[in-house]
């Protein structure tokens, strides 16, 4: 048997990397006031193609959609963002207290072509804030994006950042794409021909090299913003600019999702060829009103965690594994009686101790004493039991220490704590 197509394991050898980014972003929300949600992997799939749009492409092609056994249809989140509103609306937490601040870490499925930094089940790290309008929460989530890749060392990243308007300029906008387009129809691929109907600012996502060239010097959406969504817009930009966030305007970013509204970003990276994306972000003022809450004004971002790793593994980051710091090696049916009872005893009072009860040679224990890393080895056989006196090695200095049968756990917690 063999893991399907598009999905992967991730082993203990590969995990250090994906703990850290974990510990990093966990301290950095936290200590921004934002709090850990869970949610199910498997939703209403009309959530998803309600909140994300009909016709984009995740929704079109790329959800693992199924019917349950009593008829309804299921999918497996390919995001996170239209979960979390609908617990927000689910729980009524807009009444107990509006402003929510939530991250979550975990899975999304889509069924794009796997290749390397695209997967079938891939992991992603949210952010989300719900019930602030001010453009100061979009700068502090670009701020916290930003610090987080600079925490974890990331390098040749690129942040773009435009403004989609908003219900007043949207239609506007709207206009002045079609009219550039209407004579530029041939170009377009057959999708585009049918967004330009159905949802012509998705026709600015597309990935078709004709569709490309049949944009260029297209209208721009910062060119046609209300004074409201101007306005916000600015304060984004100076805000940034102030804490020396590094940034560009890129006025054809509008992302892959339809509910975005006023800012949306993407942080790029030159180090994975063609999937550059590493994070994305936007404002969705509409979108929990849309789904059935009060109307509230929210906005989030999203890593694409297998990418980060992936960069992270580029650049060679390094993180210092911790082997335990006692491993015990048995030789004898009693002494592994013993290295049972004082590898509990000793790992309940903070040690961390390893022992091996496969009754192996002397050799071979210590073969894995080595590859495990532990500091410090407990070497028990039947005539260290006899003499009622162990040896303790420091496997760093090669330093061995006698040591007495009575009150060994409380004495070799002393040693090695030291
Ligand atoms: P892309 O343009 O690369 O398809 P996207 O715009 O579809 O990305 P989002 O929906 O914004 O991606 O998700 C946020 C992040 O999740 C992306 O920036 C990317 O790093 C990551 N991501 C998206 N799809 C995949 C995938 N299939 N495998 C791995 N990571 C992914
Ligand atoms: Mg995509």
């Amino acid at each position: 048997m063999q893991t399907i197509r598009g999905f992967r394991d991730i082993l203990p050898e590969q995990i250090a990397l994906w703990q850290k980014v974990e510990q990093e972003a966990a301290a950095l929300f936290e200590s921004f006031g934002y709090r850990e949600i869970r949610i199910p992997i498997v939703e209403k799939t009309a959530l998803f193609a309600r909140s994300i749009g009909e016709t984009t492409d995740i929704v079109e092609k790329e959800m693992y959609t199924f019917e349950d056994r009593t008829g309804d249809m299921l999918t497996l989140r390919p995001e996170a963002t239209a979960s979390i509103c609908r617990a927000y609306i689910q729980h009524k937490m807009y009444a107990a207290e509006p402003v929510r601040k939530f991250y979550l870490t975990g899975p999304m499925f889509r069924r794009e072509r796997p290749q390397k930094g695209r997967y079938r089940q891939f992991y992603q790290i949210d952010a989300e804030v719900f019930g602030v309008e001010s453009p100061y929460i979009d700068s502090e989530l670009i701020f916290l994006l930003h610090t987080l890749l600079r925490r974890l060392g990331l390098e040749g990243l690129s942040a773009h950042i435009n403004s989609l308007g908003c219900p007043v300029c949207r239609p506007d906008f709207q206009k002045a794409l079609l009219d550039f387009l209407g004579e530029r129809k041939d170009n377009l691929c057959e999708n585009c021909k049918r967004r330009l109907v159905k949802n012509p600012l998705r026709i600015l996502d597309c990935k078709v090299e004709t569709c490309r060239q049949a944009l260029e010097g297209s209208p721009a959406t910062v060119d046609h913003l209300c004074p409201d969504c101007r306005t916000h817009f600015e304060t984004v930009k100076t805000s940034l600019e102030k804490l020396g966030v590094d940034f560009m305007i890129d006025d054809t970013l509008v992302r892959g999702l339809d509910y975005y509204t006023r800012t949306a970003w993407e942080v790029q990276t030159t180090t994975l060829g063609a999937q550059s994306a590493v994070a994305g972000g936007g404002r969705y003022d509409r979108l929990v009103e849309e789904l059935g809450g009060p109307s509230t004004p929210a906005i989030g971002f999203a890593i694409g965690f297998d990418r980060l790793v992936e960069v992270m593994e580029q650049l060679d980051t390094q993180v210092c594994e911790k082997g335990p710091d006692l491993f015990i090696v048995s030789l004898g049916a009693d002494a592994q009686a013993y290295a049972f009872e004082w590898s509990c005893r000793l790992n309940t009072m903070g040690i961390r101790t390893d022992s091996d009860f496969r009754g192996k040679s002397m050799k071979a224990l210590m073969k894995r004493a080595n590859k495990v890393n532990a500091a410090f080895v407990l070497i028990i056989g039947d005539n260290e039991l006899a003499q009622k006196k162990l040896v303790l090695r420091n496997m760093a200095t090669k330093e061995q220490t006698e040591i007495g049968l009575d009150n060994l756990v409380n004495d070799l917690a002393q040693l090695i704590k030291n």
